[in-house]
């Protein structure tokens, strides 16, 4: 039980940190500076969901994708910040940001980065999910987690929790209703299921019939990168399929994040049929994949049941995320029916849902991020749940909320 004796020696309370993407490295950041004594968990290596976007530029400029500790962390180092106003691309931030971040955790006293080690589930100990029900007995049973990493599994302890694993790692199905479509599962491994990096798949796209589903950012991005793609290999051929009726992206007026209006620009001139090489099918989803001669056979299928079939090559299937939410299941977490989000904070994005504007969004304080688990908070990309407008800037202002309630009731107790 690799912090306890240590942390217990000193008299610090011991914070685990599920996930070592930019909310946990953060977090991790803040944590020590309150006196906590931190062990990261990171299942693959920091960053590990922004690396499977590398290639992809971030469509919020760094002033608002690193926090002001960060930034002071890396000056002290010497290291030099981009400017605020420039857009990284995800392996920009990974490497000019995140990773110096990590450098700098690893020199720090209290703190352990546990890489290539993942979290199966977290309990509490000696206490079943339905004991101690708003007893503040439970608060005093440490939380119990039951990790697998390099030299195999093992139970950990820990007195606060966060939850910052994200969602990357449970792509949504195709299929109507979010079921997986029917041979979608035996075919898995015919999808794709990220923005494809054009340039390093060029074999694989190029002069390829390809069916891209969905109708978010991703879609949008990988849309405009085949576009681009058929420039110099024009016998690419692009089905674009999502469930939205006609143009499905909302123009923002005088939108000051240029890469996201020439994105939903470009997806709604696809969507008028404007764009050459690319058929664009609203109003259906995927029904069925079957394996064909020379390709996939997919039935696309409207809403009255009305057929389009298609037969390709490829299928990128961009249709969002949804958290693991088996890891907390042995706690107490009220989840959203909708979201699968925590219920407070799902809520409350459920009133402000009518902007459409996720970057006029802020954090809504630190009583929403509380859940029937005393001093566990679930951060980042998974407090939002199966909602895809999840900013960082939002994730870096939840740190602040968190630690306020953490202190707080250190300073009660
Ligand atoms: C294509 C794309 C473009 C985006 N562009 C922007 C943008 O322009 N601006 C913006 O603000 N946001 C953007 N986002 C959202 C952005 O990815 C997230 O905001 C950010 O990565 C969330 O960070 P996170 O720390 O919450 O989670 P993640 O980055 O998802 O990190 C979670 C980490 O947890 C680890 N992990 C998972 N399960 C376990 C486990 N059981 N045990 C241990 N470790 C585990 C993972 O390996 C991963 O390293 C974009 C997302 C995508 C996909």
């Amino acid at each position: 039980m690799s912090l306890k004796s240590s942390a217990e020696h000193q008299n610090m309370r011991r914070l685990a940190i599920v996930g070592a993407g930019p909310i946990g490295v953060e977090f991790a950041l803040r944590a020590l500076e309150e006196g906590f004594a931190v062990t990261l968990y990171e299942a693959k290596t920091p960053g590990a969901h922004v690396r499977t976007w590398a290639h992809v530029t971030f469509f919020s400029p760094w002033s608002l994708n690193r926090s002001a500790r960060g930034e002071a962390t890396l000056q002290a180092a010497d290291v030099e910040l981009a400017p605020d106003d420039d857009f990284p691309t995800g392996e920009q931030y990974i490497n000019a940001y995140l990773e110096p971040l990590v450098d700098a955790l690893k020199r720090a006293p209290n703190f352990q980065l546990l890489e290539h080690t993942r979290v199966l589930g977290v309990s509490r100990m000696r206490a079943l999910k339905g004991d101690l029900l708003a007893n503040p007995q439970r608060a005093r049973r440490p939380f119990l987690l039951r990790v697998a990493g390099p030299d195999g599994e093992r139970f950990d302890e820990a007195d606060v929790l966060i939850d910052a694993s994200g969602v990357l790692d449970n792509p949504n199905h195709l299929g109507p209703g979010g079921l997986a479509a029917i041979g979608e599962e035996a075919l898995n491994g015919e999808v794709i299921r990220a923005i494809p990096d054009v340039e390093a798949q060029h074999d694989a796209l190029a002069g390829k019939r390809v069916l891209v589903v969905g109708h978010g950012h991703s879609a949008a991005t990988t849309l405009g990168a085949l576009t681009e793609l058929r420039e110099h290999a024009p016998q690419t051929h692009i089905t674009w399929a999502y469930r939205a009726e006609g143009e499905p992206f909302a123009e923002i007026e005088g939108d000051t994040l240029p890469q996201r209006l020439r994105l939903s620009r470009l997806g709604n001139a696809i969507a008028r049929g404007e764009v050459s090489g690319v058929d664009p099918v609203s109003g259906v989803f995927v029904e069925r994949i079957t394996r064909a001669d020379d390709g996939l056979h997919v039935e696309l299928a409207d809403a009255q049941g009305q057929k389009h079939e298609i037969e390709v090559d490829r299928i990128i299937a961009n249709v969002g995320y949804h958290p693991d939410t088996s890891l907390t299941r042995e706690l107490q977490v009220h989840l959203c029916y909708a979201s699968d989000g925590p219920m407070k904070l799902a809520a409350s994005l459920l009133a402000s849902a009518g902007n459409a504007d996720c970057l006029a969004q802020s954090s809504a304080g630190p009583e929403v991020l509380k859940n029937p688990e005393p001093d566990f908070f679930v951060l980042g990309n998974k407090s939002y749940g199966r909602n895809p407008n999840f900013l960082l800037k939002i994730g870096l202002e939840q740190i602040d909320d968190v630690m306020t309630l953490l202190t707080q009731k250190e300073g009660d107790v």
